[in-house]
């Protein structure tokens, strides 16, 4: 059977300078320990990426990522980050294509195909987010947009690129507003995404997060269904105890005794 790490990824937004980053770590590494199996993810603001990394350099577990990179490594593009900028200071992830780029800040599917391009050639992964809007999924459309906004990534690479990818299906109604998909929707979009992978020839082994107001209470039954990788988090994983708690009841609904969990093929 297939195994693919359990995922846990802390989107922390515009919250969390130096100082914070800081006194949330010192607590967070006093709540939780490594598990086999399970990787903790964390993108804080971007000066926060290098305090983060050096408190968690004794976590092999841990992380730490940006949430949004230039594809180009440097250059006239003012209030830009670039991947070398972002990895000289501990970054090995970044997100790619939030919802929130997408729609506050413009961002295009061949600007998501590029900056996710760029992240595997600096040797970065990549976690692409998708995700339909209310009137998109009230309109009967959260097919197509989700299928159009894996296919720009998908006719980006090759698929020998694929393993170092990890997608997030976000519905956007869903981030930050306290209403999360049920598990099924969840599950649905997400063998929609896979099968899009597929058709394609790659690899089952591309892991596939949740995310859209994911907390203590309901992460375990989202968990529970496997075709759920894990999740990405904003507002719970703001304090050290939230987020340990998130990560623990997670852990709980899907870790194996041995170490990762079983997944269905295809
Ligand atoms: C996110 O920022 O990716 C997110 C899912 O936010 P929230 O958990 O607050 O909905």
């Amino acid at each position: 059977m297939t195994q693919r790490q359990l995922t846990f990824a802390a989107n922390w937004k515009m919250n969390h300078g130096p100082a914070e980053t800081r006194a949330f770590a010192e607590r967070f590494l006093a709540l939780t320990t490594p598990v086999e199996g399970r990787r903790l993810w964390f993108f804080p603001a971007a000066v926060s990426i290098g305090p983060m990394s050096e408190a968690m350099k004794s976590r092999a577990d841990v992380e730490i990522g940006a949430q949004n990179v230039h594809w180009e490594p440097k250059g006239a593009y003012t209030g830009g980050i670039s991947i070398p900028m972002v990895t000289e200071v501990g970054a090995r992830l970044t997100l790619v294509g939030h919802s929130e780029r997408r729609h506050l800040f413009g961002e295009t599917d061949e600007q998501v195909a590029r900056k996710t391009r760029a992240a595997l050639a600096a040797g970065i992964t990549p976690l692409v987010c998708v995700g339909e809007t209310l009137a998109e999924r009230d309109g009967g459309r959260t097919e197509p947009v989700i299928l159009r906004q894996t296919g720009a990534v998908l006719a980006a690479l090759p698929a020998t690129d694929w393993d170092r990818v990890v997608l997030a299906y976000e519905p956007v109604w869903a981030i930050g507003t306290g209403k999360n998909a049920t598990p099924d929707d969840a599950a649905q979009v997400h063998e929609l995404i896979r099968m899009a992978l597929s058709r394609n020839g790659i690899s089952a082994r591309v892991p596939i997060l949740y995310g859209g107001s994911v907390n203590p209470e309901n992460v375990a039954s989202l968990l529970t269904r496997p075709q759920l990788d894990g999740v990405l988090v904003g507002g719970a994983s703001l304090t050290p105890e939230g987020w340990a708690e998130v990560i623990d009841r997670g852990s709980k609904a899907k870790v194996c005794p041995s170490g990762g969990y079983d997944l269905i093929e295809g």
